[in-house]
């Protein structure tokens, strides 16, 4: 007989196409009234677009989102908030942007509304990230959790498939990661299996027809419970690696979530069969890690470290600065076994 404690994320969401219209009666209902409009450079017609929507409520826009949430780009974020006298954030675009709004909400205090435009997941967690002098901090904190997001999946139709498909397997990889581990919550693991069915069945297509509007509707809607199985859930080795490649070799992040995915999946197997099996049910595939492995190749994505500038010679140092410290992970960590998984992602056949 199954036993649990549950204990989720006060999320707050609405989905559906054309959401987006109701942020400003929305921001209302929360009693906000000053938002600053957060984007990167490249969705600066985005945040102007948000802008107009507010009117009156738009206190002004940042532009300057960049990747990790460099210091000086919160800083100079948080004193426009300050000047401008904003008492919300909004923000429009993928992690980055919402990694900024998460800065905001714990300096100087501010709530944020996220308009998520690709698959990250980021605005279901209470986990922040932050980067100073080439180091990486995070945390949880649940004053980073979005007061509200607002999933509309026609923001994401200009998603370039170079971009989409990577951030569609690192949502792939939260849920995965999830379903996986005996540690997660069953409720939560449920939604991780249906995020994982839903991303399996509608990347493909998003690949293929990047304006399939169904299909890039399906991918959001997995993203978002995949972000929610992170965000409720835990980590394991796949994301020491992650963060190894990311923090020391400077990787990108979700490229490098693509690449590892099939050999930490391949590596937990032995220790846990079952939820393996229902992994592969999940994709439609005989075998959970070569049905990642698969999928990834089939869409073009790159599957070994070589494809983003690993040297094999690299290997060992990355397999001492992941096991440095203790991995809790459904299989027991060895140097060795991180050693031999790395190898293979080096090279980047199907996992055995
Ligand atoms: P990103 O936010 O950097 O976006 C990549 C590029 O795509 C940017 O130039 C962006 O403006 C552009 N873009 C985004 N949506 C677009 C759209 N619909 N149309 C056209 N262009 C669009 O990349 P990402 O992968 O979404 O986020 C990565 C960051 O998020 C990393 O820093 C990662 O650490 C963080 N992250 C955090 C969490 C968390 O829980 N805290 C979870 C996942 C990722």
């Amino acid at each position: 007989m199954k036993e649990f404690r549950l204990q989720t994320l006060p999320w707050n969401v609405i989905f559906g196409a054309g959401k987006l219209a109701a942020l400003p009666q929305e921001l209302t209902a929360l009693g906000l009234e000053r938002a600053l409009v957060l984007s990167t450079p490249e969705q600066a017609a985005d945040a102007e677009r948000i802008a107009a929507l507010l009117g009156d409520a738009c206190a002004a826009t940042f532009t300057g989102a960049r990747m990790h949430v460099p210091a000086d780009v919160a800083a100079a974020a948080a004193n426009k908030a300050r000047e401008c006298g904003a008492d919300c954030s909004v923000s429009i675009g993928g992690g980055s942007t919402t990694g900024l709004g998460k800065a905001l909400a714990l300096d100087p205090g501010i709530p944020l509304v996220a308009v998520p435009t690709t698959y990250a997941g980021s605005e279901m967690t209470n986990i922040w990230g932050m980067t100073d002098g080439g180091r990486k901090r995070t945390g949880r904190d649940l004053r980073v959790l979005p007061r509200l997001t607002i999933y509309d999946a026609e923001l994401t139709l200009d998603l370039p498939p170079a971009i989409a498909g990577p951030s569609g397997m690192n949502a792939l990889a939260q849920a995965t990661i999830n379903a996986k581990d005996p540690r997660t919550n069953p409720v939560i693991a449920s939604m991780a299996l249906e995020a994982i069915r839903a991303i399996a069945a509608a990347l493909p297509i998003v690949m293929q027809s990047p304006r399939d509007l169904d299909a890039r509707g399906e991918l959001l809607y997995g993203a978002s419970l995949a972000g929610a199985a992170l965000g409720a859930g835990v980590t394991s080795l796949h994301h020491r690696l992650c963060h190894t490649l990311g923090g020391s070799f400077d990787t990108p992040h979700a490229e490098t979530h693509t690449i590892l995915l099939p050999y930490s999946v391949a590596y937990a197997a032995p220790a846990v069969p079952v939820l393996m099996e229902r992994i592969a049910r999940a994709l439609g595939a005989d075998d959970a890690a070569r049905g990642i492995h698969a999928l990834s190749t089939s869409l073009g994505l790159p599957t070994s470290l070589r494809d983003i500038g690993i040297g094999q010679g690299d290997l060992e140092r990355i397999a001492d600065i992941a096991t440095e410290t203790e991995v809790v992970n459904p299989r027991p960590v060895t140097r060795e076994g991180v050693l031999d998984l790395l190898h293979q992602a080096w090279e980047g056949k199907p996992p055995v």
